[in-house]
């Protein structure tokens, strides 16, 4: 008997929530107006419901809706952060970045870049859970830093960072911080004032929206920080992203926001449930399994989990029914076990044995058993191979 396949890779993206589907058909249809021509009926119908998913993802993050920069994703968004307040600060004599071991490729590379150009770079430990260390925090952020990025919650192992202590620091210095919480948006509450965050990064494909849309929210919006733009061009989003706006998928992005903000206490409760009934139905079947990151301080959806001794690519392929991410996703096609495994201390070896179960909104408790028992008896298989 086949299986009927089973999606379990929702920290990598989510399927599209078909309410989202519903509010973006229209504006691949009869409003196909460009937002920037407010003379006519197309332009002002498109500019509507651009403002009005402007307004959604603003009260997501308790943002007001003229700090939100549409971009084409958090990957962008990072990009222009990190690289736009560098750029800006540079002038001031500012040229300390901090950032974490454990951010995502996009928080690295451009912290990389800008290291290559001169920029000092310092990069946070974390501890074994994948937390960021704040006494380290308290050592490097001095008053010669200009940025400071940290992200709110592992896409790997779901570990939550104190993003509000570290912006507390932070700002002792009068360094700007930034968030990327493309993992957190949608997943647990969160607000940009409680955090203390100047700037943060958030994708829709996250949260049960389209693909390739995403913002920056911007304390104060563009102009309010020294925040110089990455591309140049047309004046669209006050001129700090120019180009004409993707208007079905912000439309899209907006009714995303606005379902999250109305579901994500009861959803966060369902995702923690089934989560932990896996963990603990799996650990009933193998012992020997080990749960990544910190039990507590964790996404509600998310479970790393080491399978000693066996590679994680083939205790995938023993499960075809089951779609999941590995501990060692090779995200430039090198295959190198995970940076984030690493910086916690797990062994190149056991960061190979390591996948990474994210759970979404479409998820059932049955689907979780037979992922259980499916994992379990693939394990034992292949330890007596
Ligand atoms: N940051 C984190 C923590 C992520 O998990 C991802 C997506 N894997 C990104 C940034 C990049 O987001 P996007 O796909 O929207 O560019």
């Amino acid at each position: 008997m086949t299986r009927a396949d089973i999606y379990l890779d929702n920290n990598a993206t989510t399927p599209c929530d078909p309410r989202v589907l519903e509010a973006m058909l229209p504006f691949f249809g009869q409003v196909y107006g460009n937002p920037a021509n407010g003379l006519h009926k197309q332009g002002r119908l498109a500019a509507q419901g651009v403002e009005e998913a402007r307004e959604r993802v603003a009260s997501l993050l308790g943002a007001a809706p003229a700090e939100i920069v549409f971009t084409a994703g958090a990957t962008e968004s990072n990009n222009l952060a990190i690289q736009g307040i560098a750029r800006a600060a540079a002038r001031h004599g500012r040229r300390r970045i901090v950032t974490s071991a454990v951010e995502h490729k996009s928080v690295l590379l451009p912290c990389q870049k800008l290291a290559a150009e001169g920029f000092e770079v310092m990069v946070l430990p974390v501890d074994d859970r994948g937390i960021v260390s704040l006494d380290a925090a308290e050592q490097v952020i001095n008053e010669d830093t200009a940025l400071v990025s940290v992200q709110a919650a592992n896409n790997e192992v779901g570990s939550l960072q104190p993003v509000a202590e570290i912006s507390e620091i932070a700002r002792q210095y009068g360094a700007l911080i930034h968030c990327d919480a493309a993992q957190a948006v949608g997943k647990i509450p969160l607000d940009v004032h409680e955090w203390g965050v100047d700037l943060l990064s958030l994708s829709a494909h996250k949260l049960y929206g389209p693909k390739g849309i995403g913002a920056l929210y911007v304390r104060g919006g563009p102009g309010a920080l020294p925040l110089e733009p990455v591309y140049v061009g047309g004046g669209q989003e006050r001129g700090i992203r120019p180009g004409t706006l993707n208007v079905p998928a912000i439309v899209g992005f907006g009714k995303a926001c606005e379902i999250a903000l109305g579901q994500v206490v009861q959803e966060a409760a369902y995702l923690t449930t089934l989560r932990d009934d896996f963990e603990r139905d799996l650990l009933s079947r193998v012992e020997t399994l080990r749960i990544n990151g910190d039990r507590e301080r964790r996404l509600p959806n998310t479970s790393s989990i080491t399978f000693p001794g066996v590679d994680a690519d083939a205790l995938l392929l023993n499960v075809p029914h089951l779609m999941l991410g590995t501990g060692s996703a090779c995200t430039s096609r090198t295959i190198e076990p995970s940076h984030v495994l690493q910086a916690m201390g797990i062994s190149r070896q056991d960061a190979s044995s390591t996948i990474r179960v994210s759970i979404g909104r479409f998820n059932t408790a049955e689907e979780l058993a037979i992922a259980a028992e499916s994992l379990a008896e693939a394990y034992y298989r292949l330890l007596q191979a």
